[in-house]
């Protein structure tokens, strides 16, 4: 049987219920205290989760250096999904030309010059160049928490969960093969489990990325093949279920990229796990209602939602 699209409904379910603001672009939307209490209960639960871990906190804003784009494989990949950014550097009388332009909201782009800046696309990045400037890593490698941070990916869509800038909450293990992708597995199953004791029905897949054109299909089966992103997925409002976590290994692309090294001699590898925050309370705001005072006691206790 094939699910109703529901999603148009809900969207106007979130906005209505101030869960959501919109600002008029696809994909972009403010949100009120309640989903944003909801959200900052999730980070924790994450955070005590990985307690264990004791991963080391390092957070960065939403832009990396252009460079650090430029080094990856990122534009090749995903160069639909990538987000730029660009300034103003010119004369007063070029800065009067944009704004009367703007002000038409003609086209002002000829007065625009790339800056050194892109939005991050996923909050690991900037944590491989900053392991790669350290010494060579210890026997059992490092863990660290980049934070839930906001993320660009240029997506926009209709869908209340396809957002075109949202919080990437990750924890990402560099050491050596064995270690980093048993650790990756060991998440699929963590993270299963956190989300089934907030009543979420999550089923893992083998998944690829949305690799770009002819080129990128081959890209997304090998990935498959290797099985090196799997996925948490959960029926929100779409007609298919969604992913709202994501647990990949990189093999040794992101070590060899940024230079990172075992004190051992032996290669390093590296593995991340992204929780979708936004995803994640939608998926709980269409489980439990729209309303999170009327939740489940034990999933209000578990996000520590104030009575
Ligand atoms: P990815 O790096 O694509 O595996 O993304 C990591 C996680 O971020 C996914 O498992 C989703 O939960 C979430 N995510 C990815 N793309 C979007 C999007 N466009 N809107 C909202 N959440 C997203
Ligand atoms: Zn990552």
């Amino acid at each position: 049987m094939t699910a109703v699209d529901q999603r148009p409904a809900f969207l106007a379910a979130l906005i209505e219920a101030g869960l959501f603001v919109p600002t008029g672009v696809k994909g972009v939307y403010g949100r009120g205290s309640q989903f944003e209490a909801v959200r900052f209960g999730l980070d924790d639960l994450i955070t005590r989760s990985a307690v264990d871990e004791r991963a080391e906190v390092l957070h960065f804003p939403p832009v990396i250096p252009r460079r650090m784009l430029e080094s990856s494989e990122y534009l090749r990949s995903f160069p639909h999904l990538a987000g730029t950014i660009f300034g103003f550097e010119g004369s007063e009388a070029a800065a009067a030309e944009q704004f009367e332009l703007a002000s038409q909201h003609a086209d002002w782009s000829g007065f625009q010059a790339m800056s050194d800046l892109v939005l991050t696309p996923a909050s690991c990045y900037p944590v491989y160049a900053a392991v790669g400037g350290r010494p060579p890593l210890v026997a059992g490698g490092v863990t660290i928490d980049p934070g839930a941070a906001y993320v660009f990916r240029r997506e926009p869509s209709d869908d209340p969960a396809r957002l075109q800038m949202f919080h990437m909450r990750e924890l990402v293990r560099i050491a050596d093969p064995v270690t980093a992708v048993t650790w990756r597995d060991a998440w699929i199953d963590r993270g299963q489990a956190l989300l089934a004791d907030l009543g979420l029905d999550a089923a893992p897949d083998v998944a690829a990325d949305p690799f770009f054109g002819r080129a990128g299909r081959m890209l997304a089966a090998s990935q498959r093949e290797q099985q090196l992103k799997v996925e948490l997925l959960v029926q929100i409002a779409g007609p298919e279920p969604t992913a709202v976590a994501s647990f990949n290994y990189h093999q040794g692309y992101f070590a060899h990229l940024n230079g990172i090294r075992l004190a051992s001699g032996g290669e390093a590898h590296t593995a991340c796990l992204g929780f979708g925050h936004e995803r994640i309370v939608l998926a709980l705001l269409r489980v439990h209602g729209l309303d999170p005072a009327t939740w489940p006691a034990t999933v209000r206790d578990r996000l520590r939602l104030a009575a």
